[in-house]
């Protein structure tokens, strides 16, 4: 069984339907095998839609609102973004939760009505370097799954995570693959501790400065299911660069690689 990477880009609030463009035309010339999608700011979700409909890049959001319509001035509703032709939406992104005080049930309440609308949600977790430094992180990273655990049940099987360490976005301060590889690991443990989800079943992504350089040593790893890419992903040949080391990583194997299962970490 060939497990397939995925890569996401997040454009944050930055793009243009020029730029959108630039990579629709990269991504015609320079097919790639596993599947890769940006997350464009809201207003750019349509043009994605047009420039991108002939490519194998599909597209995304960075957040939706928690609630299905109504009178919430501002906000974009998980129904609108797949109205669009999206596939994901980003949900709990750091700088959400620090700009705009989002809660862990207010994140999984935002992954949920995406999945009612047929998106599927990257819902980001990670901790920040005090957490990190005060060994905090397996306390951080449970807290974040229990809350999805407890509103999403059985359907957080259908969920990607975005492990992102707020200490390795936008910092050129990577986690080295050992790192991420303890912390997905540890991941996948909670997952199936508490919710009895087997590993492999839902996707861990890794986020934070990944870029051409790094994303080959990251995706090798079969507990890393793919990246999130920030910075790295607003030039087109960066993002290729990271989409051919994706597909790359997808002709591995699974069975060729050390297995994991619930009780192989601490
Ligand atoms: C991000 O903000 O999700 C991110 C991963 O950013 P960067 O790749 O720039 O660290």
């Amino acid at each position: 069984m060939t497990v397939q990477k995925l890569v996401i880009g997040n454009w944050k609030m930055n793009g243009s339907i020029a730029q959108l463009r630039a990579f629709a035309d990269v991504a015609l010339r320079d097919v790639r095998g596993c599947e890769a999608a940006l997350c464009v700011p809201h207003p750019l979700l349509h043009a994605a839609q047009a420039v991108f409909g002939a490519t194998r890049l599909r597209w995304g959001a960075q957040d939706c609102s928690a609630e299905e319509e109504g009178a919430f001035t501002g906000e974009v509703s998980a129904r609108m973004i797949r109205e669009l032709g999206a596939r994901y939406v980003i949900v709990g992104h750091s700088e959400r939760r620090a700009g705009h005080g989002e809660t862990d049930g207010q994140i999984a309440a935002k992954a949920q009505r995406a999945l009612a609308a047929g998106l599927t949600p990257i819902v980001c977790i990670g901790e920040n370097a005090e957490e990190r430094d005060g060994e905090q992180t397996a306390v951080v990273l449970r807290r974040q799954l229990l809350q999805l655990m407890r509103v999403l049940g059985r359907t957080l099987a259908s969920v990607v995570l975005a492990y992102e360490p707020l200490w390795a976005i936008g910092s050129g301060n990577t986690a080295a693959p050992g790192l991420i590889d303890d912390t997905h690991g540890a991941i996948a443990d909670m997952l199936a501790f508490h919710a009895g989800l087997s590993a492999h079943t839902v996707r861990i992504l890794y986020g934070g400065s990944v870029h051409p350089r790094n994303a080959g040593a990251i995706m090798t790893s079969s507990l890393v299911s793919g990246v999130l890419v920030g910075g790295a992903s607003l030039e087109p040949t960066d993002f290729m660069e990271i989409w051919k080391a994706a597909t790359r990583c997808s002709a591995i194997a699974p069975q060729r690689l050390a297995p994991i299962t619930a009780t192989s970490r601490g």
